[in-house]
């Protein structure tokens, strides 16, 4: 590994300096459980690594009224075992259940997740249908964006060099509310998504879909959302015609490429199944809310 400089800024305002001096040239250290290994393999070779803050805003969970906020040094494991996020927002609890180990996921952070922007994410697909925003602070000020307008390509986000993702917001689903997440791959533990699949669907008393939002990891160069096969199914209510449709659609929404982990058109026949499956999962948990 090449040679690079640490600092360990007391908070926010000094870590924004130094990213302000530095652009480029430096680059956060969370977990470090993607960063490290970047840099050990020389795809990235900072100059400086700056230790996030275990400070406010980068650390913390909590709930107003109507969202969770969730400091973006909130590690997987923190996720998983939340009383809040389970209670709350359970699908994100899943989701960070499902990445790497244990001993991951006691490093891994959910800024880290976003950030690294790889197209098998874990938290993505949940955090795509769950509608979460990133908030990204400069020196220069602050912005908060949608997480569907936040990724470019593999690795590529509209995250400036000079900005700090401090938190994600995470709107709280109204009730009756059902969700489902699947993430396909070769081991249990320890291993990439070979498709990853979200969903959230909400209904009214007679059981009417008002809502339902789909993401796909690992079938596109970025975490997507599957907008027709979502439109497809507000209005309705579910049987196996209209699940065959929205499966369908949500193929035709992926872009897959075949890598060793498995082949373009395995990808796309997962992609129709999971769906299927996530879909109905999540129309079923929420329907059992008029029923309880
Ligand atoms: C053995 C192993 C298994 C894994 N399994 C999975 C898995 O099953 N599923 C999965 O999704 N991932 C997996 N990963 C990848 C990794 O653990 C996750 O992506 C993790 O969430 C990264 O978080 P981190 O805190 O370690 O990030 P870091 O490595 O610290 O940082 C990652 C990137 O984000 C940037 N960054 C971090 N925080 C900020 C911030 N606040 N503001 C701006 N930039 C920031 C860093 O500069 C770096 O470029 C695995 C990794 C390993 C080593």
């Amino acid at each position: 590994m090449h040679w690079f400089d640490y600092c360990a800024p007391e908070g926010l305002e000094e870590a924004l300096d130094i990213f302000a001096e530095y652009g480029e040239r430096a680059k956060a250290l969370a977990g470090g459980t993607d960063l490290i290994i970047f840099m050990e393999k020389g795809r990235l070779k900072p100059d400086l690594v700056v230790e996030i803050p275990f400070r406010p805003p980068f650390v913390g969970v909590e709930a107003t009224d109507s969202h969770i906020r969730i400091g973006s040094r909130t590690t997987m494991r923190e996720l998983e075992t939340s009383f809040l996020i389970r209670e709350r927002i359970p699908i994100l609890a899943e989701a960070a259940s499902k990445v790497g180990s244990l001993q991951i996921r006691n490093l891994a952070t959910i800024g880290g997740n976003i950030c690294t922007a790889s197209p098998a994410g874990d938290t993505l697909p949940a955090l795509l249908v769950l509608d979460a925003s990133v908030r990204l602070v400069s020196k220069g000020g602050e912005r908060t964006i949608p997480l569907r307008e936040f990724f470019l390509g593999p690795g590529e986000t509209v995250r400036r060099a000079d900005e700090l993702l401090t938190e994600v917001i995470v709107p709280i689903p109204p009730y009756r509310s059902g969700w489902s997440f699947y993430k396909l791959s070769v081991r249990r533990y320890m291993d990439i998504a070979i498709v990853n699949v979200a969903s959230l669907v909400q209904v009214n008393e007679d059981g009417v879909i008002t809502d339902a939002k789909i993401a796909l990891g690992s079938v596109a160069p970025t975490p997507i959302r599957a907008y027709e096969a979502e439109e497809r199914l507000r209005g309705n209510t579910i049987n196996d015609i209209l699940l065959d449709e929205v499966g369908k659609l949500a193929q035709e929404a992926s872009n897959p490429i075949t890598d060793q982990r498995g082949t373009a058109e395995y990808r796309r026949i997962m992609v129709y199944r999971l769906t299927k499956r996530v879909v109905r999962g999540a129309y079923e948990q929420a329907v059992a809310q008029i029923q309880s």
